[in-house]
């Protein structure tokens, strides 16, 4: 069975800008068709609660999903069945 990287991402220099950190957003490999084309993903990641923009994948792991989690975790009341 031969390795496929999914995930695998690609810098991009013609990408948009994120919204975050201003870098170009990479391209993300999220498939592949069966005739062996890789399907690429370039638009980034939702920047929410940073912003109402995309963003990178660096910005996205390391600073959006923090956020998240961190807003998550303060919301003691918060109804997880809702
Ligand atoms: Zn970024």
């Amino acid at each position: 069975m031969s390795a496929i990287p999914m995930g695998k991402v690609v810098p991009n220099k013609d990408g948009k800008p994120c919204s975050i950190c201003q870098e170009p957003i990479a391209r993300e490999m999220i498939g592949i068709h069966m005739d062996g084309t890789i399907i690429w993903w370039d638009e980034g990641h939702n920047a929410r609660p940073i912003n109402d923009g995309r963003c990178c994948k660096f910005c996205n792991d390391n600073v959006v999903i923090q956020q998240r989690i961190l807003m998550i975790s303060k919301d003691k009341n918060y109804d997880y069945n809702k």
